[in-house]
């Protein structure tokens, strides 16, 4: 059984944006008011995110250039992080493996803080701060630069980002 679509919501299914895309090179602009447009984004992030079995997943992803992202890290709840801040990262650093979305079918371990203090608002305007070590740490950091318009291959050695993209370009 499936149910009629209802018209009058704004639930199109978002478009993943790929690598070229130019939109996931741009420095995103602060979120000046969370109202339901963005709750409605929000929402759309996250189905958009679960349908392809991300752990994170960024405004420009989609196309829209705001200081915005969502996570599920696994075993976690999804989380909503607006005009995010990273307060601190430790010294401590850890490797992990990294993909994205947006460059599918690529991954390569990174370098990485192992714990973050973050800041950010949530969809209802609520301001929170948040300790997070592990893979919600990790997804935090790789976000946050989407956020700069950084991609996580951006952090590799030339030679070894060069052989990434011919891979990918393949
Ligand atoms: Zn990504």
């Amino acid at each position: 059984m499936t149910l009629l679509p209802d018209t009058k919501t704004d639930s199109a299914p978002l478009r993943l944006r790929l690598e070229p895309d130019p939109v996931l090179r741009v420095v995103c602009e602060e979120v000046s008011e969370i109202g339901r447009e963005v709750g409605v984004l929000v929402q759309g992030m996250i189905a958009r995110m679960d349908a392809s079995n991300g752990v994170g997943l960024a405004a420009p992803q989609v196309g829209r250039k705001m200081r915005l992202f969502v996570t599920r890290a696994p075993g976690d709840r999804a989380r909503v992080f607006i005009n995010p801040t990273l307060i601190s990262a430790s010294q401590k650093e850890v490797e992990m493996e990294e993909g994205c979305l947006s460059i599918p079918g690529i991954y390569a371990a990174l370098t990485r803080p192992s714990d973050i203090i973050v800041q950010a608002y949530d969809e209802q305007g609520r301001g929170f701060s948040l300790e997070a070590t592990g893979m919600l740490a990790r997804v935090v950091l790789h976000e946050q630069d989407h956020l700069e318009g950084v991609l996580f291959w951006d952090h590799l050695p030339l030679k070894q980002r060069t052989r990434l993209q011919k891979q990918y370009r393949r």
